[in-house]
């Protein structure tokens, strides 16, 4: 908790704010000269993108205010040329207080703070309403899009809020998905079965050379461990797979670390990503890590949605890999291509996700609200 509270600088405080269960917990935890209540709402409407000392800033550097629009959104993978196991992303803040090269966040912050937004209970009104409205659909829910879902959760307590909300719903899933190992703050909450907590994990090297401030992958692992031992599911991301000399055997190592630690039957699923970005987020990131990281340096290309990747037969190379070391291993292992292109999809899997009977839950469409 020390190091949380010394990450950040300054907190700034929305009056409308300050009623608020999070606001009090902050005035606990934080020394007084540290906290600043504002009266106005910071306008970031017309700023454009940040700089890049000022993108470092703006994470540590706190604004607790209310979110005034709809909570929830399709996950971003839901578009024209990409296929995505369809599930609704739910924001409770924007930015992050770890530090990736290859963060996507790079791309379009322009607000100077780390924002938490107060009203959780908004939100959890928000999912009750469609809880009501659709009683037999299976939301699948996750917190991790514009801030990590746990990084900050020591100071929130939000995984607590939800975990309880969704236990009142045990067809929903909630998906908490992190690079830290934050997890005590919510194990005495006795999950119903619908909380997957996930890691993107990475192997060590690529942990130190892209993910800064981000939990080791001992610690990842170790927190997944604690959580499937008091009933969570646990779910992982290998993603973004990042090329470095030697990454074969790297990633090799890494599927035999999670396949030593964890049985199949105890994970609900894997997902594999290769490295994509915008173009747009290439200058801040050049800026930000210099020419050494190997998200700076790699040779991408141009993709239908839009993205940056590397070229279709490295990726087809990355997926094969992985695919081949979790069959051998077992062909339990649950694993699907997150925010792949079909054709990619159907190469590696020999088949549309749509038509595997075991996944195909995830794609079905849902109601847009
Ligand atoms: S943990 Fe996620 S949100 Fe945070 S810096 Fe890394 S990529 Fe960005």
């Amino acid at each position: 908790m020390d190091k949380l509270v010394q990450g950040i600088d300054r907190v700034y405080i929305h009056k409308s704010s300050l009623n608020s269960s999070v606001v009090e917990r902050f005035f606990r935890l934080f020394p007084r000269e540290k906290i600043e209540t504002i009266e106005d709402q910071p306008n970031t409407k017309s700023r454009g993108a940040l700089s890049a000392r000022e993108f470092d800033q703006s994470k540590r550097q706190v604004l607790i205010t209310e979110f005034q629009g709809q909570f929830f959104k399709q996950c971003p993978g839901f578009k024209p040329g990409l296929i995505c196991c369809n599930y609704f992303v739910l924001n409770l803040g924007l930015q992050c207080n770890m530090n990736c090269s290859y963060c996507y966040l790079q791309s379009y912050i322009n607000s100077p703070y780390m924002t938490i937004y107060s009203n959780i209970d908004a939100a959890i009104s928000q999912m009750r309403e469609l809880a009501e409205k659709y009683p037999d659909k299976a939301f699948r829910v996750g917190t991790g899009e514009t801030i990590d879902s746990l990084s900050l959760d020591p100071l929130t307590l939000y995984s607590r809020h939800l975990i309880s909300f969704f236990n009142e719903f045990p067809k929903w899933t909630l998906e908490l998905k992190t690079k830290s190992d934050h997890v005590d703050q919510f194990l005495d909450v006795n999950p119903a079965g619908n909380t997957v907590v996930s890691w993107s994990i990475n192997p060590q090297n690529i942990i130190t050379h892209e993910e800064h401030g981000t939990a080791s992958l001992e610690e990842r692992l170790s927190a997944a461990r604690k959580c499937r031992d008091k009933g969570y599911q646990v779910g992982f991301h290998i993603d973004p797979m990042i090329w470095h000399p030697g990454w074969k055997k790297n990633y090799s190592d890494l599927v035999n670390e999670v396949a030593k630690r964890f049985r199949p039957n105890e994970v609900a699923h894997i997902s594999l990503g290769a490295l994509r970005f915008v173009a747009e987020q290439k200058d801040i990131m050049r800026e930000r890590f210099g020419m050494k990281s190997f998200v700076t340096n790699a040779e991408m290309f141009p993709s239908k949605d839009g993205k940056l990747r590397y070229d279709g037969k490295l990726r087809a190379d990355m997926f094969d890999t992985l695919l081949t070391l979790f069959r051998e291993d077992s062909p339990e292992w649950k694993v699907l291509l997150c925010m792949e292109t079909p054709e990619t999809w159907i190469a590696r899997l020999d088949t549309n996700p749509r038509h595997v009977r075991e996944i195909r839950e995830f794609f079905q469409p849902l109601p847009r609200s």
